[in-house]
């Protein structure tokens, strides 16, 4: 099906625009006009694409409306806090939409313009399309409903290990790709459903023994795999906005993939394989003993902090729940009034999503050039006075640097211990953090701990400064 000039014209512009958000979104000054540019390209595409169709225009509006209606409601809903698990469910959906799309090609190759008509077979380019298309579609399905059960809480967190797994995993990823290959020369129906149903087993097999504090980087894998399914998509639908959107959001999620890896510390190619970390998340580590530490008082922290020369503020998850991040900008303010230098630093997978903090405190109107990322701040706890940890614990946890049996092993950690003064909010001792390991930073002899919630803890702060 040949795509008429003006088509092709307005999918290219769509996909320049799409290119353009990217760039924009690489800058928390510059995402907004990125998040436009999105949109634009977006409405282009999806307008080019309902006029090129034509029929059928009143059962699309309906889908849309319905699925539109649905898509408002949960990001109405939706705690900032479960965003992980949202975009592991979105993920599903287009894992699905890729398979559903290419069975319906299967069975009615016709209507999609993909037989050859010298053997009234499917053409064999289409085959190759379609069934990397279902293959990559059903992996994507299988694995994100896996990942958003695990971070959804119905499903242990804890890594699934079947025995002789990596043996499974091979034995199947090789014969779904012998099957694609043979799938050309052999387009019956036991052939497609054969490679349909091995997909979807092998993207649960590639996410049952991933565990905890290595989900994000799952998370952003998955991204990247919906992107590859929906360019699959794009190829069967010959849509050519799909195909590029599909490999903008398969390349970019790769990268991010890619840079969260070096950031946990984790080998790419394992997490591709999947499975990965999982040896060291098995084992426990961080057991909880009963050891003496220091409570301390709002009035204590703002004593501390007002006496400053420097404090470094690191937020994490916990600052997300409470929505503390309007009262610490005022708090930010008031140190900065009395002479105090501010810094905010930020872990590479604190909170629950990619950027998490930044969204936040950029939402609070925090200044970016006090935000600053790990490898930039990390040598600075050295010389601070006190660091302020809010709502964060693995990303502060010094055993990711000296304990072998921790499942945070390996990754880079903000050395908070090192300041002269850590002030440890959180709500209670007993809390753990998302990796469910004890921290050692609370039994300090230069760690207070403020125990309450973090925005509550904060505003208190701020009221006893005002004295
Ligand atoms: P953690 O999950 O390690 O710790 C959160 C801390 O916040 C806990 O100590 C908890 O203790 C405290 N807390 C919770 N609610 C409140 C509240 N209302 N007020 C005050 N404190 C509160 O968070 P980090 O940000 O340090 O680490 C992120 C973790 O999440 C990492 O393990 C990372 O791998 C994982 N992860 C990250 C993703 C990402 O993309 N960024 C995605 C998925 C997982 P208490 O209960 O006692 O209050």
């Amino acid at each position: 099906m040949a795509v008429p000039g003006w088509a092709a014209l307005a999918y290219l512009v769509s996909g320049v625009l799409f290119i353009l958000a990217l760039r924009g979104l690489s800058s928390p000054t510059s995402s907004r006009r990125g998040n436009r540019f999105g949109m634009i390209g977006m409405l282009i595409a999806i307008a080019t694409t309902l006029i090129l169709h034509g029929t059928g225009l009143v059962e699309i509006a309906i889908a849309i409306a319905i699925g539109g209606g649905i898509g408002f409601v949960v990001a109405r809903r939706i705690a900032m806090t479960a965003m992980p698990q949202l975009v592991a469910a979105f993920h599903s959906l287009v894992g699905l939409a890729a398979v559903l799309v290419a069975a319906a090609a299967y069975l009615n190759p016709a209507a999609f313009g993909i037989v050859d008509v010298a053997t009234g077979e499917i053409l064999r380019v289409s085959r190759i399309e379609m069934g990397l298309g279902i293959a990559i579609g059903a992996i994507t399905f299988s694995g994100s409903v896996i990942a958003f059960l695990k971070l959804n809480g119905n499903m242990s967190g804890k890594p699934i290990m079947l025995p002789g797994r990596h043996v499974i995993n091979l034995g199947t990823l090789a014969a779904i790709l012998g099957l694609v290959a043979y799938f050309l020369t052999d387009q019956s129906p036991w052939v497609f459903w054969t490679v349909t149903g091995l997909s979807f087993v092998i993207g649960f097999l590639l996410i049952i023994p991933i565990g905890g504090a290595d989900m994000p980087v799952v998370v952003s894998m998955l991204n990247s795999y919906s992107g590859w399914a929906a360019a699959a998509m794009g190829f069967t639908l010959h849509n050519t906005a799909m195909i590029v959107t599909g490999a903008l959001v398969g390349s970019s999620g790769a990268i991010l993939s890619y840079i969260m890896c070096k950031a946990m510390n984790r080998s790419f190619i394992s997490v591709i394989a999947g499975g990965f970390g999982a040896e060291a998340a098995s084992s426990g580590g961080g057991e909880k003993v009963d050891r003496p530490w220091k409570r301390g008082s709002a009035e204590d922290a703002a004593f501390l902090m007002k006496q400053a020369e420097q404090v470094i503020i690191v937020p994490g998850y916990g600052m997300a729940v409470a929505q503390a991040q309007h009262a610490l900008r005022e708090m930010a303010d008031q140190l900065k009034a009395e002479g105090v230098k501010v810094k905010y630093a930020i872990h590479p997978v604190a909170g629950r999503m990619p950027g998490h903090m930044n969204v936040l405190l950029a939402e609070a109107n925090v200044p970016y050039d006090e935000v600053f990322e790990l490898e930039d701040i990390n040598s600075e706890f050295a010389q601070t006075d006190v660091a302020f940890v809010i709502g964060a614990n693995d990303v502060t946890n010094p055993a990711a640097k000296t304990d072998k049996s921790s499942p945070i092993y390996g990754m880079p950690v903000l050395d908070v211990e090192k300041a002269k003064t850590v002030l440890f909010v959180k709500r209670s001792m007993g809390g753990v953090g998302y990796a469910g390991v004890d921290n050692d930073v609370f039994y300090m002899d230069n760690t207070m701990m403020l125990l309450a919630d973090a925005k509550k803890m904060v505003e208190d702060i701020v009221k006893a400064m005002a004295h």
